[in-house]
This record gives C-alpha cells, structure tokens and sequence, in this order.
C-alpha cells in the first residue's frame, strides 16, 4: 500500500512529534527532512562545500548528535535557500514518500513540492511565543534569543524563492497553539483515519 502523509510548518510547531506519534500509531515509516537540511549545514560548516554536502549524504551524517541545536537550525535554514541543495535531496524525499507500507514526511515543502499529490497533507502551526517556549523547555537557553531566531529563520524559510514554506491549497491546518500533544496527535490521527477510509 502506497499513502502518502505530508506535514509541513514553521519551526516547533509539532510537527516531528505528530508525525512520529502517526507513524507508530498507523505502521508508517518517517522521515524527518528537516535533518537531511541540518546534515547539510553541519557539513558545511565543517568546510565542504553545499551541492557537495547534499549529494553525498551518509547515515553517519545523519547520525550525528549535534544536529539538534538551535545552531544547527539555523545553519540548515541557510543551506535550504540553494536551489542545489534542495535538487540533491528531492529524489530520496520522492520515493520514500512512495515507499510500500505507507510513509509520514515533515519538513517545509513536502505537501507543495516533494509530494504534491500526497494522501493527507498537514499544515502544523502554532504562535510564535507558544513555539519559542516548547524550544525553551526542550533545549534550554534564552528564551527572548530564541524567538528571534525562531522568526528570523521562519522569515527565510517563507521569502526564499525556491520552494518556500507555505501550507498547499488542499492542507489541513492544525494551530497547536492551545492544545496538548495527546489533543493535537488524536486531531492529526483523526484525519488519517478518515483518508485511510476514504
Ligand atoms: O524542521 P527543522 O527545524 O529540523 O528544519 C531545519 C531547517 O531546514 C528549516 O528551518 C528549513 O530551512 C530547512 N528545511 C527545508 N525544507 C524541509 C525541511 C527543512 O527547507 N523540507
């Protein structure tokens, strides 16, 4: 069985816990893309250069445990504006979206580029402040810092030209603002079910 779901937003809004929770609950594979864009950046400011970086990415890159940060963030959302960047990774994002068994994708541009015709798309959002604080609460820091960056790099992520974050026509979109995980995960399930039966 082919089933495509697809979940994009601006950062912490959910959506790596969502589409884990989905992905246990259904038997789908996941695939955080996100951390294709993270592996990139780590590499690049280690010296390689971008285009390189993308089209050699091993599971030890992927597998590196400093790709969490809040610089990681950043540095990834600096590679993603590279039109090369983003070419080297579109066929992996395809086929895993095609795999057998079904396959949840987060990232920015999943439900308008990678899969535009994906089963179920998400839209997964919250307010800014409410996001910067769950990256408070789960890696520490500044919290008033981290919002800034939070909007700095939600910024870049909707102007670049090259596959912009922004929810498909056809998204539902989920504000997670004032719910909980459980609240949001049994909404976002909700929906599955009803394509799945569909
Ligand atoms: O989701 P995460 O915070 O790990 O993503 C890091 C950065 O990678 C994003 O801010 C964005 O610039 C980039 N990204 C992207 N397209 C995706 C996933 C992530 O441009 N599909």
């Amino acid at each position: 069985m082919i089933f495509t779901v697809a979940i994009d937003g601006p950062a912490a809004a959910g959506k790596g816990t969502i589409s884990r929770r989905l992905a246990d609950q259904f038997g789908f594979a996941h695939l955080d893309t996100g951390l294709l864009y993270r592996a990139v950046g780590a590499k690049v400011a280690d010296g390689a250069a971008p285009e390189i970086a993308a089209q050699n990415l091993t599971a030890a890159d992927l597998a590196r445990t400093d790709l969490r940060s809040h610089a990681a963030g950043q540095a990834a959302s600096k590679v993603a504006v590279i039109p090369e960047v983003r070419n080297a990774l579109v066929t992996f994002q395809r086929e895993f979206g095609r795999r057998n068994g079904g396959a949840v994708l987060d990232g920015r541009d999943i439900g308008t580029v990678i899969c535009p015709d994906a089963d179920l798309k998400l839209f997964v959002t919250a307010r800014p402040e409410v996001r910067a604080h769950r990256r408070y609460l789960e890696l520490g820091g500044d919290e008033a810092l981290i919002l800034n960056e939070i909007i700095e790099r939600d910024s870049r992520d909707m102007s670049r030209e090259d596959a912009p974050l922004r929810a498909a026509e056809d998204a539902v979109v989920i504000d997670t603002s004032d719910l909980d995980i459980e609240a949001a995960v049994r909404l976002a399930a909700e929906h599955v079910t009803a394509r799945l039966k569909g």
